[in-house]
């Protein structure tokens, strides 16, 4: 089932839009966005926490 996280809703602010098949690559891409476009060098738990809350059905 396809799942999109708007990381405005995580991270006040950001426009980016992941999407991906299901929870675990739009976690994947939230990871790597979070590290390239956030500066985070590991994604702290409550941060995880907070992007499995927002993440939608498509
Ligand atoms: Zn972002």
């Amino acid at each position: 089932m396809p799942k999109v996280l708007k990381c405005g809703d995580v991270m006040p602010g950001c426009a980016a839009v992941l999407e991906g098949v299901d929870d675990a690559e739009v976690i994947r891409k939230a990871t790597e966005h979070a590290k390239t476009a956030h500066k985070m060098v590991t994604v702290p738990p409550d941060v995880l926490n907070k992007v499995r809350a927002a993440i939608k059905i498509k």
